[in-house]
């Protein structure tokens, strides 16, 4: 039989129907009202992999290593083209179409779901990771069908089975064919609450369809009933923006805005309560243990479209796994979902927000945590609003990396995965210290913002060698500040034009060469403003044409096969004199305004000719190079070797950027989580670079400074300072700590002389 009706199967059936279909089958026959079903048998999908004689090359396309993500995607792609483009037998094709003629007159709108044979499983709860597809009629029926089997091999489910240990040959896929429940109302219901197991039944509930309430694409109302007294115990009426609804032509499902009445009305009425209150103790009642039900009221009637054991109650008041479905969840030490890095510190827990390229981002509210292939200048609003970032791709000196540092936002990146494996919606917990995401909410001790998590003491320790502070965002100019650094090692201009959204280029089209000028002097003016007098070093624009390729004008930027290794820093600069002298007259005029706490710093140069050429434009500029402090980024092992001759052409100071420094030296793209693990900016060779640079410049009576990520490493500075470097430049959350690190590795320098 390729097909069987609901009523023929039950609990034990799970291999021939998998977990949904035989859960399904076992509450019709106790007698729960479930829309009528029929299921196409696991044994359906087996047979027509062997019929048709593509199984082997199926399972041999799909055995891959699971964290290599490209071969994950390719093993994706050929298992679909192998099952999607293969015809389904005669004989099977029909039986399933003389079914569904049976179902309604072969009129009706089904649900067609997957139901695998490992899926529902007690501690292996597989559930959203198969295709569901709704509103289907008669003709669409055999190629949704197919679609579902192909389903079994989505990334997420291939990483999955690796992980927990199944065996791709043995797990199958049956499919369920229901009919739709055209829902006025629908949600989830606990039968028991989810983490401690009380006697609480917790009812989710929204307006229209439920696919959007299991998604998490709206908030819902929330009903807790005490099961011992049937009392209602609490109810949370939530602000239900959006709903799922049918269209009555085609069937396709649509979110449309809930009318004004109904937003905050409340979705269940008591009677509509009650009946869910019984069907839940009966459900539980007939498997024995706690249910995570999807119900639905079409026409006053309450149905259930499917149920499964909760896989979230601790045994022993213990640790919990996963709850599916939301609802109210808590984070422990193993519920790890995924690692990355962690890029900036601190604990944040809140509501996933996918990010997409195309996305609006008016979808990230308040607290939401923004989970993205990697941010993007427009996003640094956005940034602000979350309580978290969380990144596919990435490192530590990312857009993503720096930007949240600054802002005092947790944020983990390079985590590979994090917007295919989580959902929108979904309560997570980030660390930005150990780089874990979790499922579920921190407790609220361990929600503290990044002052609150690094015990700060609130004395400035006096040190020889000055500690300065990195700003990338102007906006984060006071913060950076307040923790009484030295002055700026390094602001990032890129940021400021970068934050318009425009390339260069395309701003100046658009708004003209002054508008341009003045939108640099004002970022710049800021940070001067607030560091008076104290020195702020400003680099001249250094984005990758990657990053510039993401703004409006971005498509007149080169294509460029490895941009790290291309047109960014003082060689387009140099290549652009038009675009570069519009960056020397905001100098000139911050200058003219009496900001003489300003400093020009040129980054990525090779040798003395970079320095030369600057130079001389500085000079048409209107710039006085002896009058100005002025100096270069060593950040190519090329500017290491050729510090002297650059000294000699009258820099005052030479920067590590060891963010480039150590890419460039040791072949490891720094934005490339891959071989994040790779990046060492401690690597004896990079040291060696940075210590004979710093001699050299001592003898030439060249101030040095560090503004790479790495100047907040405790080695580091322990390194730099023993090396007798000028300054040091730290991350905002940093600067305390490597004031005191200065401060130890200082006096232990006066007491070895003494000694
Ligand atoms: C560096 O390379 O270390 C640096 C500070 O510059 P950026 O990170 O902007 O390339
Ligand atoms: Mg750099």
């Amino acid at each position: 039989m390729a097909v069987l009706w609901l009523d023929e199967v039950g609990k034990d059936d799970i291999d021939a129907v998998g977990g949904k279909g035989a859960s399904l089958g076992e509450l019709a026959g106790a007698g729960l009202p479930v829309p009528p079903a029929f299921v196409v048998t696991a044994g359906t999908y087996r047979s027509f992999i062997e019929e048709t004689g593509i199984d082997e090359a199926l399972f041999d396309a799909v055995d891959v290593d699971p964290d290599d993500s490209s071969a994950l995607a390719a093993a994706t792609a050929e298992a679909e083209d192998l099952i999607l483009g293969t015809e389904m037998p005669d004989e099977l094709r029909e039986e399933i179409l003389e079914t569904y003629g049976n179902l309604d007159d072969g009129e009706a709108f089904v649900a067609v779901r997957s139901s695998a044979t490992a899926e529902d499983l007690p501690d292996a709860s597989f559930a959203g990771q198969q295709e569901t597809f709704l509103n289907v009629t008669g003709e669409n029926l055999v190629q949704r069908v197919k679609e579902c089997w192909a389903s079994l091999f989505t990334q997420r489910a291939i990483y999955y089975r690796e992980q927990q240990g199944f065996d791709h040959r043995s797990v199958d896929i049956a499919v369920v064919v229901q009919r739709m429940v055209d829902a006025e109302k629908s949600g989830v219901m606990f039968t028991s609450h989810p983490s401690t197991g009380a006697p609480e039944l917790i009812v989710e509930a929204a307006w229209g369809l439920g696919e959007a309430v299991v998604a998490g694409e709206v908030s819902p109302d929330n009903y807790v009933v005490d099961r011992d007294s049937h009392e209602l115990d609490s109810v949370t009426v939530a602000d239900k923006k959006t709903m799922c609804v049918k269209e009555p032509e085609t069937g396709e499902t649509t979110m449309v805005d809930v009318p004004g009445e109904k937003r905050e009305a409340q979705v269940l009425d008591e009677d509509e309560l009650d009946s869910l209150v019984e069907i839940g103790e009966q459900v539980e009642e007939h498997y024995g243990e706690p249910q995570d039900v999807e119900w639905a009221i079409f026409e006053g009637d309450v149905y259930m479209l499917q149920s499964r054991p909760i896989t979230t109650i601790a045994d022993d008041g213990g640790e919990q796994a996963s709850v599916a479905n939301g609802g109210d969840e808590s984070a422990s030490n193993d519920d790890v979902l995924l690692t990355g890095l962690g890029a900036s510190p601190g604990i944040a827990s809140g509501a996933v927000a996918i990010v997409g390229k195309l996305d609006q981002l008016d979808k990230v509210g308040e607290g939401d945590v923004i989970v993205t292939e990697m941010t993007t200048p427009d996003m640094v609003p956005a940034m602000k609003r979350a309580s978290g970032i969380v990144t596919d791709e990435g490192g530590m000196t990312s857009h993503a990396a720096i930007v949240s540092r600054e802002l005092g936002v947790p944020a983990v990146v390079g985590s590979q995965s994090a917007t295919s494996t989580l959902s929108d919606g979904r309560q997570i917990t980030i660390d930005g210290d150990k780089g874990t995401i979790r499922e579920g909410e921190a407790d609220d001790g361990e929600r503290d913002a990044v002052e609150e998590v690094r015990p700060q003491s609130p004395v400035k320790p006096m040190t020889a060698t000055e500690v300065k502070v990195n700003v990338s965002i102007p906006e984060a100019a006071e913060r950076a500040a307040a923790t009484g650094a030295d002055g700026v090692g390094l602001l990032r201009m890129e940021h400021m034009i970068l934050s318009t959204n425009k390339t260069p280029e395309k701003y100046i089209d658009d708004h003209g060469e002054d508008a341009y000028i003045e939108e640099i002097v004002e970022g710049v003016r800021n940070v001067a403003e607030e560091f008076y007098p104290r020195p702020v070093r400003v680099r001249t624009l250094d984005a990758p044409t990657d990053e510039f390729r993401q703004l409006e004008g971005g498509e007149s930027e080169p294509d460029e096969h490895n941009p790290m290794l291309g047109y960014r820093g003082i060689r387009r600069s140099l290549d652009r004199p038009d675009v570069f002298v519009h960056e020397l007259e905001a100098f000139r005029q911050l200058y003219g305004m009496g900001y003489d706490n300003v400093e020009i710093m040129l980054p990525l140069v090779n040798d003395v000719e970079d320095v030369l050429q600057a130079k001389n434009l500085m000079q048409d500029a209107s710039i006085d190079p002896d009058k100005r402090s002025w100096g270069v980024m060593v950040e190519t092992p090329a500017s290491a070797l050729r510090i002297e001759e650059m000294a000699d052409a009258g820099i005052d100071f030479a920067s590590f950027g060891t963010n480039d420094l150590t890419q460039y030296t040791l072949a490891v793209d720094r934005n490339n989580g891959q071989v994040a693990d790779r990046f060492d900016e401690l690597h004896p060779a990079v040291l060696e670079l940075i210590g004979q640079t710093i001699e050299s410049c001592r003898e030439n009576d060249v101030a040095t400074s560090i503004c790479g990520q790495a100047g907040s490493k405790p080695q580091m500075v322990q390194f730099l300072v023993n090396e007798g470097i000028s300054s040091i430049s730290a991350n905002i959350d940093a600067v305390r700590d490597v004031q005191h690190e200065v401060k130890r590795v200082e006096q232990k320098l006066v007491l070895d002389t003494v000694r």
